[in-house]
């Protein structure tokens, strides 16, 4: 016998889907042979008549609304409604079906709710724009040839450890890759030369922000014009930075440091110019 889903809304004009609420006040599933006899069980079951659609000019005098629709072999998305799953945080197993009947919009498939998506989101390091910054925060690191002395500059905000795993593993056709290859692990370091507090950041200018720190180290290890980053600071980060930044100036051709290597150690983070939404440390 076929099965038909229905879900039963109440009125809602906020609601943002239209007139009706959501999620349903009701939803489940009936067996019936057709859709005309799922709702007759239906309105049996509930005691009452329910329409399936209201006009405009009628909502005044109608309180729900069913809406019933049969079951297709292929409809994986609305059997799947009715599986059980296991909540990605705190592992209890519910149905999406059991979450709409206690108003618990959140969390899909994945989890049992919209507190428990938040939770796993809260806890992943590698997700842009949430609180974990706070625990993990972004950084600027150094990889360095320890034989030559030449250095790449870069920035992430993932774990700085699988930056490092994804330079020396999934290799493109830079300069700084085309080294990699020729060289084995050992002769390489890497170090975090910066750990940029955005904590006080607007979101929108934590990347302009990074990419100002990335622009700053890259002038001052010069691992534009002696190592291994493809692009200068100019061209990551504008003429803002020229403008702000004492040691552009100084940049001269590779030849004359190539006997030098380069400047190490920490370096304070400057204040650089990011409008009046957000001011560094
Ligand atoms: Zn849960």
């Amino acid at each position: 016998m076929p099965e038909f889903f229905y879900h039963i809304k109440g009125k809602d004009e906020n609601s943002g889907f239209g007139n009706w609420g959501w999620p349903p006040i009701f939803a489940g599933k009936v067996e019936a042979t057709d859709r005309a006899a799922a709702k007759a069980l239906l309105e049996e079951e509930y005691g009452r008549t329910f329409p399936t659609r209201v006009m405009a000019k009628d909502l005044a005098s109608n309180e729900f609304l069913l809406s019933i629709k049969e079951i297709k072999a292929n409809d994986h998305y609305t059997r799947r409604l009715f599986e059980v799953q296991t909540c990605g945080y705190c592992n209890c197993e519910f149905t999406v079906i059991e979450k709409y009947t206690i108003n618990e919009p959140g969390g899909g498939f994945e989890f049992c709710s919209s507190e428990c998506a938040r939770m796993k989101r809260a806890e992943s390091d590698f997700t842009f724009g949430n609180e974990t910054w706070r625990d993990s925060p972004p950084v600027i690191y150094r990889i360095t040839n320890k034989t030559t002395g030449q250095c790449y500059i870069g920035k992430t905000r993932q774990a700085f450890t699988l930056r490092w795993y994804q330079h020396f593993f999934q290799a493109k056709d830079t300069k700084f890759h085309k080294a990699i290859k020729k060289h084995p692990i050992t002769e390489w370091t890497f170090e975090v030369i910066e750990i940029v507090s955005v904590t006080e950041l607007p979101i929108a200018a934590v990347d302009a922000y990074l990419t100002e720190r990335e622009a700053y180290h890259i002038a001052m290890h010069q691992s534009a014009v002696t190592g291994y980053n493809t692009q200068g600071p100019a061209e990551i980060n504008g003429d803002l930075f020229n403008q702000e930044d004492p040691h552009a100036e100084e940049r001269t051709p590779a030849a004359d440091h190539a006997d030098q290597p380069p400047p190490g150690g920490q370096v304070q983070p400057q204040p650089l110019a990011l409008g009046e939404e957000g001011t560094p440390e």
